[in-house]
């Protein structure tokens, strides 16, 4: 078994994914707002998306990294 450090309050955990189980439902719904914003809106920085979403930067790079790897289209 690994142990990961929650990205989003930084406590530790095993488990899949980045973050732990209590943040879990807070980052499926931040990753929500991200791609309904990145669907909608053309053209935008990372600094848009946080300030218009309310995620925090450190989450919107998180999210644009995972979305590179997994070759979906912004
Ligand atoms: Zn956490």
């Amino acid at each position: 078994m690994e142990f990961k450090k929650c990205v989003r309050c930084g406590s530790f955990f095993v488990t899949e994914g980045d973050v732990c189980q209590n943040c879990m439902p807070k980052d499926k719904l931040d990753r929500f707002k991200f791609q309904d914003y990145i669907e909608n809106n053309v053209d935008v920085s990372a600094n848009d998306i946080s300030i218009n979403t309310g995620i925090s930067m450190r989450n919107v790079n998180r999210y644009l990294s995972q979305n590179n790897n997994q070759n979906i289209n912004l």
